[in-house]
């Protein structure tokens, strides 16, 4: 039996989005409409629990099973994981920007002018920051896009409750981190030395010499937040002993795939936005199972920046072209042997611009599905659906279908 998980970030809504309607009801969907009518049954999901307004990274472990209290320690490891940095359980991880101070030492910009080359060079040149006080942690810094990049400190005894040194706010001196334990002490110590660091070396950097003559903000220090430890999971292999991939574009949904132990399939033409190519994934998704994969996880982005963005045509928009994609795996995938689950990872309204706790709706499909009674997908149809309304676990209950998951007792 094959697998396939695909989160539309964001796509429910309220009667507040557009006329009266959510824009899931706006956007024509005969494909989704079609699979459900024809395979599947839809329901009302509570991402974590009723009253509970997810983060997409909570959320989402929370949909692959994990329960985010136990398990989520912040967001700077899936960050750093997303972008490609290897991690292990002596990890603490933030989310950096490069940012520009000003003469009075005080910050002025929180992303250097959205720096949009050079970066690599500035990387390079962090490969040397170190803690003198405790040489024995290992320091890692790596760019991703623009400003962005992820810090990551490696050693024993190094703890995760770290207060940032990002403060949010321009004309202040980048504040000093503390800790609230003993070992979280000692990570702000090695945070605080680092960063320290980090300003002496980009300060005289030549790319940053080259910008100013340009009349561009400098990326003469590093802003870290988001402080977070390894968090000790058990894998989806380990859980469920099947093999998995993840395919998105942005890198908080990569980083909590990997470390659940997907492996991440890079796509053509990914984005994470509303341009994203999103056929691409669909096409990499059949690639993976017929490869040899049991489950593959798709991350469809761009509903959730059009709600952030209060722009309901877009997000209709993008809807009907999740519509299209889904058309496409529905002529591709082998449905003898295939259960599919589509749902959000929280609704967005777009009035409100934001995550709210509101159910989203949720559907699984496949040979051996009950069947409801539904025919259309949206917020108003699956509450009269047959998964009723439940919270989390989306992907144990879509391994359940494809008989992948063991048994709970004798
Ligand atoms: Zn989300
Ligand atoms: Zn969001």
């Amino acid at each position: 039996m094959k697998t396939i998980m695909i989160i539309a970030d964001g796509i429910g809504g309220r009667p507040t989005d557009l006329d009266g309607e959510t824009c899931l009801q706006v956007a024509d969907t005969p494909e989704i409409n079609d699979l459900l009518a024809r395979r599947g049954a839809g329901g009302l999901l509570d991402p974590i629990n009723n009253g509970v307004r997810p983060g997409s990274d909570t959320a989402h472990l929370s949909l692959f099973g994990y329960d985010p209290y136990e398990y989520y320690t912040g967001r700077g490891v899936f960050e750093a994981a997303g972008i490609g940095m290897d991690l292990t359980e002596n990890d603490v991880c933030f989310r950096t920007n490069f940012a520009t101070i000003d003469s009075d030492g005080n910050i002025a910009d929180r992303r250097a002018g959205r720096i949009s080359e050079g970066q690599d060079e500035l990387e390079k040149a962090l490969e040397e920051l170190r803690s003198e006080r405790f040489p024995e942690v290992e320091v890692r810094f790596k760019r991703s896009t623009e400003h962005r990049g992820a810090l990551c400190l490696r050693g024993p005894e190094l703890g995760g409750n770290v207060s940032p040194t990002d403060p949010h706010e321009l004309g202040i001196p980048i504040p000093e981190s503390s800790g609230q334990d003993e070992k979280s002490e000692k990570t702000a110590s090695v945070l605080n030395d680092v960063t320290r660091q980090a300003r002496e070396i980009l300060s005289d950097h030549p790319i940053n010499e080259q910008r100013e003559k340009e009349d561009k903000l400098p990326a003469n220090a590093i802003l870290s937040r988001g402080s977070a430890k390894y968090p000790n999971l058990p894998s989806i292999e380990e859980r469920y002993e099947v093999t998995s991939s993840v395919i998105a574009a942005g890198a908080l949904y990569i980083g909590v795939a990997r470390v659940a132990g997907m492996e991440f399939k890079p796509v053509e033409g990914a984005t994470g936005t509303v341009d994203s190519n999103i056929l691409n994934k669909a096409k990499m998704a059949v690639n993976e199972l017929e490869g040899g994969k049991d489950l593959v996880f798709v991350h469809f982005k761009g509903a959730d920046n059009a709600s952030h963005d209060h722009d309901p045509e877009a997000k209709a928009k993008y809807i009907e072209k999740v519509d299209d994609t889904i058309g496409w795996l529905k002529k591709n995938l082998d449905w003898e042997k295939t259960h599919i689950s589509f749902a959000g990872d929280h609704s967005s309204p777009v009035q409100y611009g934001d995550h709210v706790a509101d159910p989203v709706p949720a559907m699984i499909a496949g040979p051996n599905v009950r069947r409801d009674q539904l025919k259309t997908f949206d917020e108003y149809s699956c509450m009269g659906g047959g998964l009723g309304r439940f919270s989390g676990n989306l992907l144990p209950m879509t391994l359940s279908y494809s008989n992948e998951l063991p048994k709970f007792g004798a």
